[in-house]
């Protein structure tokens, strides 16, 4: 089909055009059509992302089936008896796919309802008021505004043998048909996590290689302590210190090569899962001279590149490759777009993890904290000391407060626990309120709840907590 012409500088039929359609990008449609901005959103593929199809959503759907399944298997501690419990993968699969079926209409729902014109096909920058459009149809629009939602895709494997049958990345790893038996994940990272509690809850017998000293860099010690307790329990192998080398066949298994340490070593695995991070996707504005740093396009605090009505928000901005990150970047975008004074502030993120026990962090951890302000205060509540916890019968982890040592300001929360990623929210919203320990002390929180938790923590900062011996 024949190209339509470009209209002339007259005819910018949209305020704002956002290319990709994922949290970042639908995010930023809807919040511009509800600032009155006339909105077109260009996805090439399925609505909502990766998030939606290939990230949070689908890995949230299977951890759930995982707990469920842990807790029938021991449910007579707790006096009620499931005989013969079994995992039907084909419906905890199907229960997946419909999870993210639904989300995903809802996403579409969203966008009719709040006016934004959806078009259909891949998009490329043609100048910088001119997005072309391959697809259903062969559109082009013009925008006062443009926005780049346009993502990230798994890194590729670093080593040989990276292109064998059953070396894989997350995208697949969401779509087996049966449950492996065995796996070696490269990456100790949070993707990486996930995905060996879903597969060690089903039984796969999982293997982490990590080439860094530890696990989840960037947490706080005593979480990535927790966390390697965890995982021994589960009986998950860690090799840190580890590069993979290489893999070949052996005989239909995966034969994986890695260097641990100056030493040499092999371990078969039915599955190779790289998950080592995550590349941008760039190919829309390839043409139209937009800078880059070294992570992604290089953004200001407003989400401008340098080209001024171009912005980019997301996974492409290769800041924090977070779906709740992208979603307040597509605000910002907006409200500068409009008028609005407005910046983004990465320091103030909560980073979770889904496992069972649950991690969630906010702020500075105790090692960053120290650094930056010398005298610290440290509180720790464990919840084997809760009672919540221990109604809940998971009374594994900790809740442990960082704050300024002259004023008590609470400057990280970290929480290892059920509920983490929940609660978490509050440590968020302390830190943003620049609160004290002593103001989150006098909060009255609910009891029993878990939140008492963050609250005993805090007070143990004081040397007060009510329910912790010493
Ligand atoms: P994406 O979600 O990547 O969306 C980009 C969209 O742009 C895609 O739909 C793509 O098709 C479209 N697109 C690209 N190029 C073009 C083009 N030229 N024309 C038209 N459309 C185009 N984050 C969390 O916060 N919590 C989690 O629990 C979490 N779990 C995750 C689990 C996994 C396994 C993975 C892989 C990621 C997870 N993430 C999680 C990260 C999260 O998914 C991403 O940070 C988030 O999706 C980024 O959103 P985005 O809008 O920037 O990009």
């Amino acid at each position: 089909m024949a190209k339509k012409p470009i209209m002339g500088k007259e005819d910018l039929q949209y305020d704002l055009a956002v290319i990709g359609g994922g949290p970042g990008g639908y995010t930023a449609a809807i919040y511009g059509a509800k600032k009155k901005l006339k909105v077109a959103l260009v996805e090439k593929d399925k609505l909502g992302g990766v998030c939606l199809n290939r990230g949070c959503i689908p890995t949230k759907t299977l951890i759930n089936s995982a707990n469920f399944y842990n807790k029938s298997k021991s449910s007579s501690k707790i006096g009620i008896n499931l005989e013969g419990v079994t995992v039907d993968w084909s419906n905890v699969q199907k229960n997946k796919d419909q999870v993210v079926t639904n989300l995903r209409g809802g996403v579409q729902g969203l966008l009719k309802a709040n006016g934004v014109t959806l078009y259909r096909g891949k998009a490329s920058l043609i100048d910088k008021n001119t997005v072309a459009i391959d697809g259903e149809s062969q559109d082009r629009i013009r925008a006062k505004n443009i926005i780049i939602a346009t993502g990230s895709v798994p890194q590729k494997p670093p080593f040989a043998g990276g292109n064998l049958e059953g070396v894989i990345s997350s995208d697949e790893a969401l779509d087996f048909d049966d449950i492996p038996s065995s796996m070696v994940i490269v990456g100790g990272g949070v993707i990486g996590i996930e995905m060996a509690y879903i597969y060690n809850s089903f039984g796969t017998e999982v293997t982490i290689i990590e080439m860094l000293p530890d696990l989840l860099t960037g947490q706080d010690r005593d979480v990535i302590k927790e966390i390697n307790r965890v995982l021994r329990r589960k009986k998950i192998k860690l090799l840190t210190n580890t590069r993979v080398m290489s893999v070949e066949n052996d005989g239909g298994q995966l034969l994986v090569n890695y260097e641990s340490k100056g030493e040499a070593g092999q371990v078969n695995a039915e599955k190779l899962l790289v998950a080592i991070g995550r590349k941008v996707l760039t190919s829309a504005v390839d043409n139209i001279g937009i800078a880059m740093d070294d992570k992604g396009i290089k953004v200001d605090e407003r989400l401008r590149t340098n080209i001024a009505n171009i912005y980019a928000i997301g996974d492409v901005t290769g800041k924090l490759m977070l779906a709740h990150v992208a979603s307040k970047q597509a605000m910002k975008a907006v409200e500068d777009i409009v008028g609005i004074q407005a910046k983004m502030d990465y320091s103030i993120v909560p980073s979770c993890i889904y496992t069972n026990p649950e991690i969630a962090s906010v702020g500075l951890n105790e090692e960053e904290a120290r650094a930056k302000y010398g005298n610290v205060k440290i509180g720790k509540f464990p919840l084997g000391a809760s009672g919540k916890a221990m109604t809940m019968g998971e009374n594994i982890g900790f809740v442990k407060i960082v704050a300024d040592g002259e004023w008590n300001e609470i400057l990280g929360v970290h929480i290892v626990g059920p509920q983490a990623t929940e609660l978490i929210a509050e440590g968020a919203l302390a830190i943003k309120l620049q609160c004290t320990v002593e103001e989150l002390v006098d909060t009255i929180h609910a009891h029993p709840t878990l939140a008492e938790n963050v609250m005993e923590a805090s007070l143990d900062i004081l040397d007060e907590a009510i329910h912790k011996i010493g």
